[in-house]
């Protein structure tokens, strides 16, 4: 439960552009919030859709406590729809499904909200389907799509769109936050490096699962460092008995990608960025092996390789590839 000034400490821009349209009475039919995981863009579209169902508002503030605002919380409002990826895709059926529940009029006003989380993750036809919907705009019905990845949108989605920007947050502060907490430096920097969020941030640094898959991750550098005719074994045996679903290997090549990051600070002199801190003599090695152009081009192939998870593509195909990438 986020209030509009809580909101503005974390996304400024974004909170201004929205304020700005509630108090010129210029709510746009559609938004796409795009930007990193952990920014905010769940808690900014509740807070949007709240604003424009509480009969309580002070100002533009919702007074989070109604009957509106508690079933907008709780996912149970009736004019308010979320929709996510039913498996790993956003199908037709949903899209479809949406497209019936709103030729009824509102259930309690004529005002709707939809909220399509991991929008990318629409497929073709469901794309389609949103298209036509959003090219018939009903004054009261709102669209927010939320995506990391606004790229896979549609252009023709992403015009009928007021984009909305969310930008990483400070991540000094939330790094000095789980220090304080009680975190060692090396893990706050880890943590800050793959979540925006403190409390998932804490739960991960306590994951046993977690922890092993940095030492996979490092095992598998060790292995394509010191013996590459062995990587593909341990990729079968080692790697993909730990990264067993795809949002698990996700995590795996988050780490992997890291490390990457971490040769490049290293070789820019950038140590203060550097994420594996207590890896020193190993990124060393790595810098021997690997140039510079190597480096970027794995990133690619990283970056390439979470993309196909993403899509559904075989993961032990997938990491076969990658590994091989790597040792280039
Ligand atoms: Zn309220």
């Amino acid at each position: 439960m986020k209030t509009w000034t809580e909101m503005a400490s974390i996304q400024p821009l974004v909170s201004k552009m929205l304020t700005n349209g509630f108090k010129q009475n210029r709510v746009s039919h559609a938004y796409l919030f795009y930007g990193p995981k952990g920014t905010g863009k769940r808690a900014m579209g509740s807070l949007l859709t709240k604003t424009l169902f509480c009969k309580k508002k002070t100002d533009i503030e919702p007074c989070q406590d109604c009957k509106d605002c508690h079933r907008i919380d709780s996912g149970n409002h009736p004019d308010v729809h979320w929709i996510s990826p039913d498996g790993q895709t956003i199908k037709k059926e949903q899209i479809l499904h949406l497209q019936k529940e709103f030729t009824y009029t509102g259930m309690e006003s004529n005002q709707k909200v939809y909220i399509i989380d991991q929008a990318d993750r629409m497929t073709t036809n469901a794309s389609n389907r949103l298209l036509k919907f959003l090219e018939e705009p009903n004054k009261e019905t709102t669209a927010i799509l939320l995506t990391e990845n606004s790229q896979s949108i549609l252009q023709t989605i992403r015009s009928r769109c007021q984009m909305m920007a969310f930008k990483p947050l400070n991540t000094v502060a939330l790094q000095n936050q789980l220090m304080d907490k009680g975190l060692t430096e090396a893990n706050a920097r880890l943590m800050v490096a793959l979540t925006n969020n403190l409390s998932d941030a804490m739960e991960l640094d306590k994951d046993e699962w977690f922890a092993n898959a940095r030492k996979i991750v490092v095992q598998l550098i060790e292995v394509l460092q010191s013996k590459p005719e062995e990587s593909l074994l341990f990729i079968h045996n080692s790697w993909m008995h730990h990264f067993k679903d795809r949002e698990q290997i996700q995590q795996g090549l988050d780490l992997l990608l890291l490390w990457f990051k971490d040769l490049i600070y290293h070789a820019t002199g950038n140590e203060a960025l550097i994420v594996f801190m207590y890896e020193q003599e190993r990124m060393e090695k790595s810098a021997l092996i690997w140039s510079r152009q190597h480096i970027t081009n794995v990133l690619q192939s990283i970056m390439d390789a979470k993309k196909k998870i993403g899509q559904n593509v075989n993961p032990a195909l997938v990491m076969e590839q990658l590994t091989l990438q790597i040792q280039r």
